[in-house]
């Protein structure tokens, strides 16, 4: 019975992700492709807020991380000492290993190289370890930051965007003396945990699992993989590894310390972040229901039950919509475009204007969207200069200066 209430949520949320255009099945036209989905307008804003809160936190207000765009196809030696190449596999049903990494040519003819697609963005922050210190001359600890695709052939893709073949990673690898691993483990596991909740994924359904010997991946020491309470079961969110000197002894790199004049290989402190699983956390974190529902304003009918997604305003890819009650009166129309719409689009861009079907309608939609608020200029507007803010969690209006708007949004957020 609970499984299938489960089931019940994540077939709600595929479904609404299409209908409100935040993801859509890849190649769909065709009949899909298993392991690919494109995302819409509004999964991608979810999609970039998520992205920019993680460069904020853990790169603009920091003194010692170093961002990077590394290539997606990188020389296939580095796939060679890295491991990859060699161990980055899944055990096949019929007992044969079976490597993820995708196999593209380079080039053409006989100067064609086989290389591949990187399966992580690790490998390219590593490969410019050296070109980094050189440029930066940062003393350690310091870190290097990346986000961007990373692809596998996973032998079963499955559970929406949970297990892709393409996917887009958020990375650090943290640069320690060897001595100091426990200390920075314990410093980025909660670093971890802090943007989780600050972005708003629900905390009672992140579980820590430390990964036993034999499970972990074949450069790790130690790894915390942080679990999430999806529809479908418990499974990664993301990863916290130790991955010791691996990688960059693999690569024959080292650092010199000026200061002490001495030469050591760094240990790695390594937090993994997918981008799609982000979101589908906290879409299920996000995702509420009120069977309830709200006596529909401006008598646009019966009460309704409504779904909304209880997204924070930070990450929420509408932060107020804008509507004229009608959108057959120019008075109205001009007033909502003018005097709200403009400048509150200026200040805080995702701002909605949104006059399609009934007001009862236009809430809905912003509900799924998971806007906050929803402006509505009516005909007292017009005489009083006041609007109706209505806020999505409690359904609650109230009437606000149309000068004091920008201040009243910016107070709430
Ligand atoms: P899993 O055990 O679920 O296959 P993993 O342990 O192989 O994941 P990592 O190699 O640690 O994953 O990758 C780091 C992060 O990248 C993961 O924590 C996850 O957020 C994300 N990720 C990994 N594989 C996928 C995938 N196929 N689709 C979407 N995101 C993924």
């Amino acid at each position: 019975m609970k499984e299938e209430k489960e089931n019940d949520l994540m077939e709600k949320i595929v479904s609404l992700c299409k209908r409100r255009g935040f993801v859509f099945q890849g190649s769909e036209i065709y009949g899909g492709f298993a392991g690919f989905y494109d995302y819409a307008h509004f999964g991608l804003a979810l999609q970039n807020n998520i992205k920019n809160s993680w460069w904020k936190k853990f790169v603009d207000l920091r003194r010692d991380m170093y961002g990077l765009n590394s290539s997606i196809i990188l020389n296939p030696k580095v796939w060679e000492a890295s491991g990859h190449v060699a161990g980055f596999s899944d055990p096949m049903a019929d007992g044969k290993q079976f490597n993820v990494m995708f196999k593209t040519q380079v080039g053409a003819g006989e100067e064609a190289v086989t290389s591949y697609l990187r399966p992580e963005t690790a490998q390219g922050m590593f490969v410019n370890f050296k070109n980094t210190v050189d440029a930066f001359h940062p003393k350690l600890p310091f870190g290097m930051a990346q986000i961007g695709k990373a692809f596998r052939n996973e032998i079963a893709p499955r559970d929406f965007i949970f297990r892709q073949r393409e996917f887009e990673q958020m990375e650090i690898e943290y640069f320690i003396r060897p001595e100091e691993w426990k200390k920075y483990f314990e410093y980025w596991r909660d670093e971890m945990m802090e943007w989780m909740e600050e972005i708003g994924i629900d905390m009672g359904k992140v579980h820590e699992l430390d990964v036993p010997d034999g499970d972990r991946a074949h450069y790790s020491k130690r790894t915390i993989d942080f679990e999430f309470d999806y529809p479908f079961g418990k499974k990664e969110l993301f990863g916290l590894a130790y991955r010791t000197d691996f990688d960059l002894k693999n690569h024959k790199l080292e650092y010199i310390d000026e200061e002490a004049s001495e030469k050591i290989v760094p240990h790695v402190i390594e937090p993994s972040m997918g981008i799609d699983r982000a979101i589908l956390a906290l879409l299920v974190s996000a995702y509420a229901e009120d069977p309830e529902g709200e006596q529909a304003p401006y008598g646009a009918g019966e009460k309704e039950k409504r779904v909304y997604l209880k997204f924070k305003p930070s990450i929420a890819p509408v932060i107020c919509a804008v509507s004229p009650l009608l959108k057959n009166k120019p008075e109205l129309v001009e007033y909502a475009n003018n005097k709200v719409f403009a400048p509150l689009k200026e200040e805080f861009g995702r701002v909605a204007w949104d006059d399609n079907g009934n007001i009862g309608k236009r809430y809905r939609r912003q509900d799924e969207i998971g806007t906050p608020f929803c402006i509505v200029i009516d005909f007292d507007t017009l005489t009083d200069d006041t609007v109706t803010v209505r806020d999505r969690d409690s359904g609650k209006q109230e009437r606000v200066k149309v000068s004091e708007l920008k201040e009243y949004i910016k107070e709430k957020i």
